[in-house]
């Protein structure tokens, strides 16, 4: 950079930006070549009623897959938004979960599924008509599947976002809202769209019993959501204390590493015993 001026800084800005811009496109090709190549995975993780232990669901988790390391969904789903590339990914994720789920599902293993979406999926043309066709091709009830969205979803667009989910909804598919709490408007977005459940963010579940307060407003989501007919999912159980105190205030659902962490679906067929097996193992 040179010296004189701030022309120099504004060289380097730039510099950064160029790489910045560059590194985008680069991964944007990346992500879809990974999705030609079948180097995408699920894995599925575990939601427990709290009450009786029993799994009666698994959230579906999207991990790529490069050499031998597994990259998270944090490093790469903001970029296949971006590019559009979610929209292809989603109905991939939707397809896949789908069809595992129907196999354990016709090994007598009475289980729900839960997949995420992005706005992007959301917003784009022929969604619904998407996953009522995923549904149908893969055979599983659509009540099976809760989507879930987070907050953001309803920010961008409202209105559009709003008509296209209850649309799903109208399928008899669940919506679940994700990451509850943290929104600058969750209370809104109760009244906005009709939900069958709410998944309390980890962020509460963190601090539950050390901080007052949020001790205060996990239960109070707790009871909004008895009160308006709505499961409540608590999000990132790690302590067993946090589980005993979300039992005592009649939180219905868990999920957390202290549960099951996230995992293979050969082990989710492990965990729940001999009793399920897909029908081709
Ligand atoms: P999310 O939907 O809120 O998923 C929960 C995240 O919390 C998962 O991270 C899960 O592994 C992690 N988690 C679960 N239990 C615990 C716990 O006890 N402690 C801690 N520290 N973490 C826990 P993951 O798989 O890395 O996913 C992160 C986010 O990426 C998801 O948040 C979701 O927003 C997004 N994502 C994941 N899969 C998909 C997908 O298929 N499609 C879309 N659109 N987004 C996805
Ligand atoms: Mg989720
Ligand atoms: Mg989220
Ligand atoms: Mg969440």
């Amino acid at each position: 950079a040179k010296e004189e001026g701030g022309g120099g800084r504004l060289e380097v800005y730039a510099a950064h930006m160029h790489a910045a811009v560059v590194r985008r496109l680069e991964l944007q090709t990346e992500l879809r070549q990974a999705l030609a190549d079948g180097d995408f995975v699920l894995e599925y993780q575990p939601v427990v009623d709290l009450e009786s232990s029993q799994v009666t669901a698994v959230e579906a988790l999207v991990r790529r897959r490069s050499g031998d390391t597994v990259i998270p969904p944090e490093d790469f789903i903001g970029a296949a938004e971006e590019s559009g590339l979610i929209v292809p990914l989603g109905e991939w994720i939707l397809r896949e979960a789908c069809g595992r789920v129907a196999q354990w599902r016709a090994a007598e293993w009475d289980i729900g599924l839960a997949v995420n979406l992005s706005v992007r999926q959301v917003l784009s043309p022929r969604f619904v008509e998407t996953v009522a066709t995923v549904l149908a091709e893969s055979g599983l009830p659509a009540h099976v599947l809760t989507m879930e969205v987070d907050e953001e979803v309803l920010l961008e667009n409202p209105g559009e976002a709003v008509a296209r989910l209850s649309e799903l909804r109208g399928l008899g598919v669940r919506l679940a809202i994700d990451d509850f709490g943290m929104g600058y408007a969750s209370l809104a977005h109760l009244r906005q769209l009709r939900v069958d459940e709410i998944k309390i963010d980890p962020s509460f579940i963190r601090d539950l019993g050390t901080d007052g307060t949020v001790t205060l407003l996990t239960h109070t989501i707790i009871r909004l959501g008895q009160d308006l007919g709505v499961q409540v999912v608590a999000e990132g159980i790690e302590r067993p204390e946090q589980l005993e105190r979300l039992r005592a205030m009649g939180c219905g659902y868990g999920q957390g590493f202290l549960v099951a962490k996230p995992m293979a679906a050969a082990g989710v067929e492990a965990l729940v015993g001999d009793d399920v097996r897909t029908p081709a193992g």
